[in-house]
């Protein structure tokens, strides 16, 4: 069949938009499919917007995109049963723009990044499911929809279904996704006057916060929670990894530890008085490096999520997502300038392009992070209670001398891991994240 389209890209989240327009912006005849009623009727996102790879596909977002907050101040908390140590980093630099990260909400953020797609000149059709990819021989030249005459043609298709990438699987470019390599998401949206939220978090009428936390507060599991401010709500949410919650010997189920985690007094008093608006649940593929399958073949790219492109260490992915769909749309777009054809050999371009980018170096540099987390709970247990612990023994002013009290420090982490445990773990750590 003679294709239709130059190409076919499956899903509207940030990854296919970003692809999609990319595409169609250069002139390209472009089919997007998206099984949502709308795009991002079905997506999940915290959600920080890293403005960076938007701008670099569309320079002037800011004009009209439907941003909530600009990010003045990061907070890191490390969190026992009662209290938090914490890092907060504020700079009125980032209080000036152009603002380099927004809190944005999914919904409407995924269909103004649809209407530019469509403006420039792909045609969107929703409501509506890709089953299968259309192979001749081993080359990729189509989709199968779930509507009658639902086979369309394409020289490429572009799969930007998310995390549970159920075509690339079933045309066997990749297995089955582990449990331990993907994390079980869920958030909240809390409604709160605009005025309560400034005055809780110390900002201004556009400036936000981001507080990530790590400990207790994901049961011993490896994960990490969130709180985020938009206009006029707040996003609180918390992830585990899949095989983490099924091994957990609490059973504790992601709603309860949202539960847990919004009862923690740190954070109690944040979120007091929030109307519940939304509440969902997501995967995320935090596999890094080493989960990253084969992203192109005859006829097919991978991008976004369902190519695991996530930096879970810093709480990236659709920056990722954006990144990945433009370049692979730049493969396309000079394999039909170079009249090359679509083969594996023309598109292998689009990983070399992605070894180049930040996106693989990045998930190169935290490769072993996800197996040494893994298997060393102590960093989501242990030494959170023990920092707490020690930052408590510190400040609190009882009459014992403060060298006392660094002693009572250093053997309560003695006690706790031993010397050559304590060392060992600094090592893992450094490997972790080296
Ligand atoms: P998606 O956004 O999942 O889009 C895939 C699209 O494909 C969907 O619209 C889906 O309906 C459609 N689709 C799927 N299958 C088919 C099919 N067969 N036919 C047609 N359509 C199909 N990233 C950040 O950068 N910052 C954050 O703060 C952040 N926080 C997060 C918090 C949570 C709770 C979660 C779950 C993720 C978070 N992420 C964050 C990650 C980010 O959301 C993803 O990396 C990003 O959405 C990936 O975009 P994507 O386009 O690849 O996939």
């Amino acid at each position: 069949k003679p294709s239709q389209f130059d190409a076919i890209v499956v899903g509207a989240g940030p990854s296919g938009n970003a692809c999609a327009y990319t595409m169609a912006k250069a002139g390209l005849k472009v089919l997007q499919i998206e099984r949502g009623e709308y795009p991002g009727s079905k997506n999940v996102q915290g959600a920080i917007l890293y403005a960076k790879a938007l701008e670099e596909i569309i320079p002037d977002f800011r004009e009209d995109a439907p941003l909530e907050r600009h990010i003045i101040e990061q907070r890191m908390w490390v969190l026992d049963e009662t209290s938090f140590v914490g890092t907060h980093v504020r700079s009125a630099d980032y209080d000036k723009p152009p603002y380099n990260r927004y809190t944005i909400i999914r919904a409407q953020f995924d269909k103004w990044f649809s209407s530019k797609v469509r403006e420039a000149g792909a045609l969107l059709i929703c409501e509506t499911t890709v089953n299968h990819l259309i192979m001749d021989g081993d080359q990729v030249v189509g989709v199968q929809c779930d509507r009658e005459h639902g086979d369309v043609y394409a020289d490429v298709v572009v799969l930007a279904d998310g995390v549970n990438s159920t075509l690339a699987r079933k045309a066997g470019f990749h297995g089955e996704i582990k449990s331990d390599n993907v994390a079980l998401a869920v958030k909240e949206i809390l409604f709160m006057p605009e005025e309560t939220i400034r005055q809780r978090f110390n900002i201004g009428e556009e400036s936000g916060v981001v507080i990530e936390m790590v400990g207790r507060i994901t049961d011993g599991m490896l994960g990490t929670g969130f709180l985020y401010t938009n206009k006029e709500s707040l996003t609180i949410g918390v992830g585990c990894m899949l095989g983490d919650f099924k091994k957990n010997p609490n059973r504790t189920s992601p709603y309860v530890l949202l539960e847990q985690m919004k009862r923690h007094p740190a954070i109690a008093p944040l979120i007091e008085g929030g109307e519940m608006k939304e509440y969902c649940a997501h995967l995320i593929p935090e596999g890094g490096f080493h989960a990253i399958p084969q992203v192109y073949g005859n006829g097919w790219m991978i991008v976004g999520d369902s190519g695991g492109f996530v930096n879970a260490a810093h709480r990236e992915g659709s920056n990722l997502a954006m990144t990945t769909g433009r370049l692979a749309a730049e493969t396309v777009i000079q394999a039909k300038a170079a009249g090359d054809g679509y083969r594996a050999s023309t598109l292998k371009a689009y990983k070399a392009a992605l070894d180049d980018s930040f996106v693989m170096k990045d998930l190169h540099k935290y490769r072993d992070m996800p197996a040494v987390l893994h298997k060393n709970p102590q960093f989501f247990t242990t030494y959170p209670d023990l920092v707490a612990n020690a930052a408590r023994t510190m400040i609190t002013v009882d009459g014992i001398d403060k060298k006392t009290k660094e002693r009572e420090i250093f053997s309560s982490f003695r006690k706790s891991r031993r010397l050559s445990g304590l060392v060992g773990d600094a090592y893992k750590l450094w490997r972790a994240f080296r």
